[in-house]
């Protein structure tokens, strides 16, 4: 099999994390979540309060310190999938609040943000063999990359799944409160000026509302070896 890069790009929620790390962990595939890239970002901001009153964004004073964010990944043995680290700390839980979900957005409109994020995420996967996730990998940071899968799914069952996961995981949740989230998400990162989300168009897509994760899975590992046979 020839070592690939793998772009997986999708709305908010729609279970691709899952897809892509699953995939990852059975080919031996470095595994990256872009979106864990803008989080920390955007749970930096809010930690040094770089957010004004109005939900705006103090841009220069977070332009000036983006040199002192750095984002690392590592593999947590208990669960079997990489954390996410801010500066060494840490951060996989923090940033999966709704706190940090609805300020996400508006820093990853921002595109000094997306300049900086982007040069790493090329430098991650400089080697293939990398499945990375997010929303515009197939379309900016990898558009040469072998397989490209854009996923969809109804606002409303991306709504539940994180419903579900915040509350295994004992976190607090609203099923509203959620939905508005990912419907006002999808919104702004569908028409943001800087890498809007779209679908590239040479990628697959994947509507999975109706799909159990094993049947992703197994559709996702049939995709990678047709393209890795080839
Ligand atoms: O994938 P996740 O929902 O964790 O991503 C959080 C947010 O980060 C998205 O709503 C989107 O605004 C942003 N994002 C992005 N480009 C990426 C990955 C995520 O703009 N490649």
């Amino acid at each position: 099999m020839k070592k690939i890069t793998i772009a997986i790009d999708g709305y908010s929620s729609c279970g691709k994390s899952t897809m892509a790390k699953d995939l990852a962990k059975k080919i031996g595939y470095i595994y990256v979540d872009t979106g864990a890239m803008y989080r920390s970002v955007t749970f930096y901001a809010l930690r040094n309060h770089l957010f004004n009153a109005d939900g705006s964004i103090k841009e220069e004073e977070l332009k000036a310190q983006m040199d002192k964010i750095k984002i690392s990944f590592q593999l947590n043995k208990a669960t079997g999938r990489p954390d996410t680290y801010l500066n060494g700390e840490n951060i996989e839980t923090e940033i999966r609040t709704m706190e940090v979900s609805s300020h996400v957005s508006i820093i990853a409109a921002l595109p000094f943000v997306r300049t900086a994020l982007v040069e790493q995420q090329q430098q991650m996967g400089a080697e293939k063999g990398i499945v990375m996730d997010g929303r515009d990998i197939g379309t900016v940071v990898f558009p040469h990359a072998e397989l490209k899968v854009f996923v969809t799914a109804s606002a409303e069952v991306r709504a539940q799944r994180r419903y579900d996961e915040l509350k295994g995981k004992g976190m607090d949740a609203n099923f509203n409160e959620i939905l508005k989230n990912v419907q006002e998400r999808d919104y702004i990162d569908t028409h943001r000026e800087t890498s809007p989300l779209r679908k590239a168009d040479d990628a697959i897509e994947l509507d999975n509302s109706n799909l159990t994760i094993t049947e992703q899975q197994q559709w996702l590992y049939d995709q990678y070896c047709k393209v890795a046979q080839s």
